[in-house]
C-alpha cells in the first residue's frame, strides 16, 4: 500500500525537527555542566546502542549474517531502536535497498550519485525515504516481538528520555555528591550520546563510500576507513562489507578493528549466537536465509 504524499512529508518533517532538537540538546551541557556519572552513562549507552545497530540492525537483521537466541535477538532490536535511527523495519528496508543498487541512481544514500551531505543525513529528511518499503521483510515480520518494537518505536524513545531524566533526578536526591541532575543526565545520555552515534553511523554511508582504501575490487565505491571503524565498533571496513555483505565480521585482517565481531564471538562461546556466515565458508544465500 502506497504511503500518502502528505504522510511522507509529515514524517520527513518530523525527522528534520528531531535532528534540529537533538543537536540543540547536545549543546545543553554548556548550561547543565558535566559529571563523571553522566559521562559514564553516555559512554555505556553509546556502546550498547551502537552494538544494537552494528550487531543487531545491520549484521543480524539486515544481512542475516548469523543466528541469535530469540531473547538476544529481541534485546539487539531493542538496543538498536533506542539509538533513535528509525524503527527496525524502516532501517533494514533502506539498508537492503542500499545494497541492491549501491552507488547507482537507485541507491537511497550514495555520496557518489548524490552529495556527501545527502548521503550522510539529507536523505532521511527527503519524503521519498518514507515510501512503502521495496522489501517486504517477511523474515522479520514473523516475529511478533519485533513488530511490537516497530509499532511502539516512539513510545520507547519517550520512555528512554524519561528514564534518563528520572535516573539523574534520583541521583541528585540520593547521591548529591555525584553532581548530576535530571537535565544533565538527559543532555549527556540522550542528546550528546545519540548525536555522536548518529554521525558515527552516518559516516559509514558518507565517508565509507568516499575516503579510504579498497582491499576488494567491488563494483561500488565502498572504502575501508579505520577512523570510521573506530567510532562504529568496526563497521568502517565497508569495502570488505560490500564484498562480503553476509559476513558476520567486517574486519578481515588481524589489525582491522572490529569489536562487534569480537563481542559476537564471545556471545557464541556461551551459546547465545552462532551459525556465523564468514567470507571463506559462506553458504549459498538460499540455504542460509532464515
Ligand atoms: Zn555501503
Ligand atoms: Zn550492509
Amino acid at each position: 500500500m502506497a504511503v500518502a504524499a502528505r504522510r511522507r512529508k509529515a514524517l520527513a518533517l518530523t525527522v528534520a525537527v528531531m535532528f534540529v532538537l537533538f543537536h540543540l540538546g547536545a549543546l545543553l551541557p554548556l548550561w547543565v555542566g558535566w559529571s563523571p556519572v553522566a559521562l559514564w552513562v553516555a559512554l555505556g549507552l553509546y556502546l550498547v546502542r551502537g552494538f544494537g545497530i552494528t550487531a543487531g540492525y545491520h549484521r543480524l537483521f539486515a544481512h542475516r549474517a548469523y543466528k541469535a537466541n530469540r531473547v538476544v535477538q529481541f534485546l539487539l532490536a531493542l538496543a538498536g531502536s533506542l539509538a533513535v535511527q528509525g524503527g527496525l523495519f524502516w532501517w533494514v528496508s533502506h539498508h537492503r535497498d542500499h545494497h541492491a543498487g549501491t552507488d547507482t541512481d537507485k541507491d537511497v544514500h550514495s555520496p557518489v550519485s548524490q552529495s556527501f551531505w545527502y548521503a550522510h543525513m539529507g536523505w532521511m529528511i527527503a519524503p521519498s525515504s518514507f515510501n512503502s518499503p521495496r522489501f517486504r521483510l517477511t523474515d522479520l515480520a514473523r516475529f511478533p516481538e519485533l513488530l511490537f518494537l516497530q509499532r511502539h518505536y516512539l513510545a520507547l524513545l519517550i520512555a528512554q528520555a524519561g528514564a534518563l531524566f528520572g535516573l539523574g533526578h534520583a541521583l541528585a536526591i540520593w547521591a548529591p555528591s555525584l553532581g548530576t541532575s535530571g537535565l544533565q543526565m538527559l543532555a549527556w545520555g540522550l542528546f550528546v550520546g545519540t548525536v555522536l552515534l548518529w554521525h558515527a553511523t552516518f559516516l559509514v554511508n558518507s565517508a565509507g563510500h568516499r575516503w579510504g582504501g579498497r582491499d576488494h575490487d567491488t563494483r561500488d565505491n565502498s572504502r575501508n576507513n579505520w577512523l570510521v571503524a573506530l567510532v562504529t565498533l568496526g563497521e568502517g571496513w565497508h569495502n570488505n562489507h560490500h564484498k562480503h555483505p553476509r559476513s558476520a565480521k567486517a574486519g578481515e585482517r588481524w589489525w582491522q578493528f572490529d569489536p562487534t565481531w569480537w563481542a559476537l564471538r564471545s556471545l557464541s562461546w556461551v551459546g547465545l549466537v552462532g551459525d556465523f556466515q564468514l567470507p571463506a565458508q559462506r553458504k549459498p544465500v538460499a540455504t542460509a536465509a532464515q
